[in-house]
C-alpha cells in the first residue's frame, strides 16, 4: 500500500534531513518540496537574465509573459535514486547544490506566491505519490497537498537555533555573514511563509509538534518512528 508522510516547519527546523532518515527507516522515498520551488527559482531567474532582466524580479514572474509561459511550460521532473533520494530535473538538466545557494532563497518569495507554480509542484508531488510511498517535506505538505497523509508533523524550533544551523551550512560559502544577520532573513522568511495567501505555513490540526530546537536530528527521527511504528 502507497503510504504519504508529512512533514511541515519553518527553515531551518531541520525537516529535510528528518525526513531523509525517516523515508530511509521505512524504506520510503524522500521529497523536499522546497527543492522544487528553487527549481523553479533557478530556471526562472535564467530565462530573467536571458530575457535581458530588466525590471522586478518579482514583477515578471506574474506579468512578463514570456516568462510566465516559459515557466508554466518547462518539464519539472523528479526521480528517485536507490538510496530514496530526489533527484531534480528542469528543462532536462540536473539540479543540485545551485538550488541550495543563499542567492535561491532571495528571490524565492515571488515564486512561492505565485498560484501557477504552486499548482505545477502540487502536481509534481501528486504524480509521485500515486507511484511511491513517501517522506514529504515543506510548508504545506499536510494542510494542502497531502490532506489524507497517513501521519503528519510540524516540527519547530526557536528562530536563534534556526539561524545557527543556516549559518554553519552556509559557513564555507559566505564569510562575513553574522549570526544576527541570519536570524533576520529568517525571521522575514517566517512572516513570508505564514502570511502567503495560497499554502502559506500553518500546521494542520491533527499534527504531531516536535520542537527541534534542543533535540538530534536522530532523535526527532526516532520520536517520529515511534509514532509510525505504534
Ligand atoms: O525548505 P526550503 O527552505 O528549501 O524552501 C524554500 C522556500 O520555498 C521556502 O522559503 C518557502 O517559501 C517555499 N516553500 C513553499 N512551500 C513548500 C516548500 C517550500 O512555499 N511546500
Amino acid at each position: 500500500k502507497i503510504e504519504v508522510i508529512t512533514i511541515d516547519g519553518p527553515a531551518g527546523s531541520g525537516k529535510s534531513t528528518v525526513a531523509y532518515m525517516v523515508a530511509k527507516a521505512l524504506g520510503y522515498n524522500q521529497i523536499d518540496s522546497g527543492a522544487l520551488y528553487r527549481a523553479f527559482t533557478w530556471a526562472g531567474y535564467e530565462k530573467f537574465r536571458q530575457l535581458g532582466g530588466s525590471g522586478d524580479w518579482a514583477t515578471a514572474i506574474e506579468a512578463n509573459s514570456g516568462l510566465k509561459t516559459y515557466l508554466s511550460e518547462i518539464p519539472l521532473e523528479i526521480s528517485f535514486g536507490s538510496d530514496g533520494r530526489q533527484h531534480v530535473y528542469a528543462a532536462g538538466r540536473e539540479l543540485g547544490d545551485e538550488l541550495r545557494s543563499p542567492e535561491i532563497a532571495s528571490r524565492i518569495k515571488p515564486v512561492a506566491d505565485a498560484r501557477y507554480l504552486r499548482e505545477r509542484v502540487r502536481e509534481v508531488l501528486v504524480d509521485a505519490a500515486s507511484r511511491f510511498s513517501l517522506v514529504a517535506d515543506g510548508r504545506d505538505m499536510g494542510t494542502d497537498v497531502f490532506v489524507d497523509a497517513a501521519y503528519k508533523f510540524f516540527l519547530t524550533a526557536d528562530s536563534r537555533t534556526r539561524a545557527a544551523r543556516r549559518l554553519a551550512e552556509f559557513q564555507q560559502k559566505q564569510a562575513g555573514i553574522t549570526l544576527d544577520e541570519v536570524q533576520a532573513q529568517i525571521e522575514a522568511r517566517d512572516r513570508d511563509d505564514e502570511n502567503r495567501e495560497f499554502g502559506g505555513l500553518r500546521p494542520a490540526h491533527e499534527a504531531i509538534f516536535i520542537d527541534t530546537s534542543s533535540r538530534t536530528q536522530e532523535r526527532v527521527a526516532d520520536i517520529m518512528l515511534a509514532y509510525i511504528r505504534c
